[in-house]
């Protein structure tokens, strides 16, 4: 199915199940989402490059390894991929952080641009694009050609839960983005939620349904 990585981890699946239960409350789906953000970030920065670096512990000089300064960049679809920032920040306090916004013209059914803002040097970074939904896969594949627009050669995609649909449209669109998720679920339904899914995430997300 593409260049898609669903995420094993047993604490992850914990967690989305607490996501997905329609009793679990706003405070909680925000805890737990920016935890499950957090070992996202960890899974999604695995194959970051290490270099050796001269330090001297208590007891003697030793080299040892930090990351070979890789530059991050988090790009955030409004107004869900907010909720996954806070998680990710966690782990990755340096990184700079750009949002898309993005909305479906009615006529067209076509994702139209309304903000954007990136940091100038974005395409020096490596972009974690994030959405907690890959429905249709619209919006993520507008963002991701949005950001090779701006010069972003190195991008991975990150969601909470996929459909097979917007996996397929997102890994046609751009093969060369790997997809990280939580889960690819059963289905899109004919009003474009995931089936089980986890309902909405921005209303799940601020409480605003
Ligand atoms: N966006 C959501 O928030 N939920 C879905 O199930 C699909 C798209």
């Amino acid at each position: 199915m593409g260049n898609v990585t669903v995420l094993e981890h047993p604490l992850l699946r914990h967690k989305l199940t607490l996501l997905r239960d329609k009793n679990t409350t706003t405070g909680l789906f925000r805890q737990v989402a920016r935890e499950i953000s957090l070992l996202m970030a960890y899974e999604v920065t695995r194959d970051l490059p290490l270099e050796p670096v001269d330090i001297e512990t208590p007891l003697e000089p030793m080299r040892a390894e930090h990351v070979a300064g890789k530059k991050l960049c988090l790009v955030s679809i409004l107004r869900a991929g907010n909720g996954i920032l806070e998680g990710m920040l966690d782990l990755l306090p340096s990184a700079r952080v750009g949002h898309i916004g993005l909305y479906r013209d009615h006529v067209t059914l076509q994702p139209v641009e309304y903000y954007l803002k990136l940091p100038t040097d974005v395409a020096e970074r490596l972009c974690i694009l994030v959405d907690p939904m890959l429905a249709t896969g619209n919006s993520a594949a507008a963002a991701a050609t949005r950001l090779k627009q701006a010069g972003v050669t190195q991008m991975k995609f990150v969601c909470l839960l996929a459909a097979p649909e917007g996996v397929e449209a997102f890994c046609r669109a751009h093969p060369d983005v790997p997809v990280f998720t939580g889960a690819v679920d059963r289905e899109l339904d004919g009003n474009g939620y995931i089936r089980p899914g986890l309902g909405d995430a921005g209303d799940r997300f601020y409480g605003t349904r």
